[in-house]
């Protein structure tokens, strides 16, 4: 590596020295709380798995270049010279590291390995070493928001062809149409993932509800963040944000996918809107008796995997239980749950990355959570979340059916 560019990485670094993060960089004792804390390591003890093993990646940088003891004597303090060899071995521990932070609520000191692995990707990032796959799919995400005009009609008429099914699950309102589009004044602006699965039961749903929604024109998931590309997260939310300013929405309700949830909700700053999640919306429509569910349509005992963005790190623990509640009397609780539920292993871009290996192998903790609840039916309420499950599922043969809750809570719907 040229000096100048290793001059220029470290200026990157040091832009994210916030005192928080110098706090995390300085302040770990190597107790190993963490350690047993992450499920990768859980799954597959390798110190480079563990969070600590990550962190240290980067704290030997910063002990190298932003500490007098590691500036003076390296080797003595353990500190670490970047290198190209540095970067790849960051690589690996940055890009298997879901960004969960199970392992932050062990650490007595709050460390946060999914910020200190920001900077690992950060660096990645500025030495064009980062996953090509989700710079790509950010890029293109970008370029949607840069040539909406030219798509809209495209896009209106794959939506217009989806309305037959979502008639199927909830009949029409008077005048009112299936999948509403561009709908001025909206209390709530819905935004999905690109698929089908997203949009029909969530549209049922608000359609049961009577609620005047908008579908978005842009899908929800947000590969910027993934990535790790701050500018790019930003762009992308953007898209959405400007859109509902334009319509003039109360609300902003993000789908099934927990990263897309996190970043509008807790990365974008004040905005002229509210921001939920989707399993807030429909928790808030039984609670006012504005939908009903039918209790006999789920068959054999049912469990919910918390999604770490939507959970642990978006606070949203009772609302999908009340969910539950009122579409089954057969739940049973993973253990451990909400806080401590072991992440399913496939975020932080891991899914879009492909990886099925690592992600196979890094989650057998879950497959076993899974499998010790005697489920039949295993809800949640993200993408993410779902396809590795999915894949979980098929891997270790756990027998049980994979459900979105919104799709739980469609097919349940009562038409009186
Ligand atoms: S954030 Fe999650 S995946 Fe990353 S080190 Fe911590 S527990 Fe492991
Ligand atoms: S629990 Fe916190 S202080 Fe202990 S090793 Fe892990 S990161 Fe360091």
């Amino acid at each position: 590596m040229e000096d100048d560019q290793r001059q220029e990485l470290l200026k990157l670094f040091r832009e994210r020295l916030t005192s928080a993060v110098r706090m995390y960089m300085e302040n770990c004792t190597r107790c190993g709380l963490c350690i047993e804390a992450c499920h990768a390591y859980a799954s597959s003890p390798e110190t480079r798995y563990s969070a600590v093993g990550r962190a240290q990646n980067i704290r030997r940088l910063f002990d190298r270049y932003f500490k007098l003891s590691g500036k003076l004597a390296p080797a003595l303090n353990e500190a670490i010279d970047l290198d190209d060899g540095w970067l790849d071995k960051i690589y690996e521990t940055a890009y298997t590291c879901t960004g969960c932070r199970r392992c932050m609520t062990y650490c007595p000191f709050g460390i946060d390995t999914q910020t200190i692995q920001g900077i690992a990707k950060m660096l990645l990032i500025g030495s064009d070493k980062e996953p090509k796959v989700l710079s790509m799919l950010s890029d293109m995400s970008i370029a949607k928001g840069q040539n909406i005009e030219q798509t809209k009609q495209t896009f209106a008429q794959a939506v217009h062809n989806l309305e037959s099914e979502v008639l199927d699950m909830w009949r029409s309102e008077g005048g009112q149409e299936a999948v509403p589009l561009d709908v001025m004044g909206a209390n709530v602006l819905y935004v999905a993932l690109a698929g089908k699965h997203s949009m029909i039961p969530a549209a049922a749903i608000m359609n049961a509800a009577q609620e005047k929604w908008s579908l978005s024109y842009f899908e929800a998931v947000n590969f910027g963040a993934f990535v790790g590309n701050p500018q790019k997260t930003r762009e992308i939310s953007q898209r959405i944000i400007d859109e509902a300013v334009r319509l003039g929405v109360k609300e902003v309700a993000i789908c099934e996918c927990g990263t897309a949830y996190r970043v509008m909700k807790q990365q974008m700053g004040e905005l002229p809107f509210e921001v939920i999640s989707f399993v807030e919306l429909m928790a808030r429509y039984l609670r006012e008796g504005r939908i009903k569910v039918d209790r006999s349509k789920i068959e054999g005992r049912l469990t919910y995997h918390d999604p770490c963005q939507i959970a642990r790190n978006g606070g949203i623990y009772e609302d999908p239980r009340y969910i539950i509640e009122q579409l089954t009397g057969e739940f049973v609780e993973m253990q451990p749950n909400r806080a401590a539920n072991w992440c399913c292993g496939g975020g932080g871009g891991l899914v879009a990355m492909g990886e099925k290996d690592f992600r196979m192998k890094s989650a057998k903790v879950k497959a076993d959570q899974v499998r010790d609840t005697g489920a039949k039916v295993l809800a949640t309420a993200c993408e993410n979340c779902h396809t590795q499950l999915s894949d979980l599922n098929e891997h270790y043969q756990l027998d049980v059916k994979v459900e979105y809750l919104s799709n739980l809570v469609a097919e349940a719907l009562v038409q009186d």
